[in-house]
């Protein structure tokens, strides 16, 4: 199982440490609560959420009368997945059109894996028989295009593009033309990674989503930000930014497989109300999963 594979790193901090804690301990006190708050603190599953989720668990020993730690995996386990879905809809999928083109908006930070989830999700489409069409919208980046490019004839998919450089805008516009004149199932649109400037990537995000509105009423249907799962809780503060600067419907959270701090998953659930709705687990080209919510918590300790 690929999710559960992906996960191991975090599996193998969080859960036998919470392993070993459940033998240390016999009896649910307040030492036992005070210890598994810093593991989850050090697994990144960020303070509020931790807190919510620790008060959580103290109120459900208490109506199970719960004396002995036996059964505190499972207690967490549920408790963990119940906060997830508490915050609306889970497992949610792409907001793929009925009819007509579906057009994604990527954004996150350089480095983030922006480029290789592209890559990815173009493979995803095909596979489910879907024409994809890209554009190359980060014209700031010395070698995005290239670099888009790579993917673009790995996975067999067709890059819009001009010199570095140029106005994102007009690269959107020359893309949805031509994904229209082909009659393309779905548009996936780069763009540029600057956060350095939030008043600079809010105008730029918002010149690039106008164009694209104003030739397909309705689009960007979808506006996927890319989050690096191993920068911890600097993927969070990434994430408010983005959020401030526009509309993200959906989280797509990379490098999971390289991270004993999974736990991020859950902050950002809670914490920006924004579902997760694919995990990186690895380079190659197959290597996104779409999120569920409960084969992650159980992946973290099965
Ligand atoms: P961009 O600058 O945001 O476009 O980032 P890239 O797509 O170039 O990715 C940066 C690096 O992260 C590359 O070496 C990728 O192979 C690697 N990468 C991307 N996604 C994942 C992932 O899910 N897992 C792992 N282990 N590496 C990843």
């Amino acid at each position: 199982d690929k999710f559960r594979d992906g996960l191991s790193k975090t599996r193998e901090g969080f859960s036998s440490r919470v392993n070993d804690l459940v033998a240390r301990y016999r009896k649910v006190d307040e030492d036992f609560f005070e210890e598994l708050e810093e593991i989850l603190i050090g697994a990144d599953v960020g303070f509020n959420t931790v807190m919510e989720l620790i008060d959580e668990l103290k109120m459900e020993v208490k109506r199970r009368n719960i004396k002995d730690t036996s059964d505190m995996q499972s207690v967490i386990s549920e408790k963990l997945v119940e906060i997830y879905e508490s915050q609306g809809e889970v497992n949610s999928e792409v907001n793929m059109q009925e009819s007509g083109m579906t057009v994604i908006l990527v954004v996150g930070v350089n480095g983030v894996g922006k480029t290789t989830t592209i890559g990815k999700l173009s493979n995803r489409f095909k596979q489910e028989g879907k024409s994809v069409l890209l554009a190359a919208g980060d014209t700031f980046r010395a070698g995005a295009i290239d670099q888009l490019e790579v993917w673009g004839d790995r996975v067999g998919v067709d890059v819009i593009k001009q010199a570095e450089g140029s106005d994102p805008a007009a690269v959107m516009y020359d893309a949805v033309k031509a994904a229209k004149a082909r009659n393309v199932d779905v548009l996936i649109c780069d763009t540029a990674g600057r956060l350095q400037n939030k008043v600079n990537l809010m105008k730029e995000l918002e010149k690039v989503k106008r164009v694209i509105e104003r030739e397909i009423p309705g689009a960007p249907h979808e506006v996927l930000l890319v989050l690096d799962a191993t920068t911890g809780q600097n993927a969070l503060v990434q994430a408010k930014t983005f959020k401030e600067a526009t509309d993200v419907s959906g989280i797509v959270l990379t490098k999971l497989d390289g991270t004993a701090k999974g736990g991020i998953v859950l902050a950002i659930r809670n914490e920006l109300q924004v579902p997760v709705k694919f995990v990186g687990l690895g380079e190659k080209v197959d290597d996104l999963q779409k999120f569920d919510a409960e084969k992650y918590v159980y992946g973290l300790f099965a």
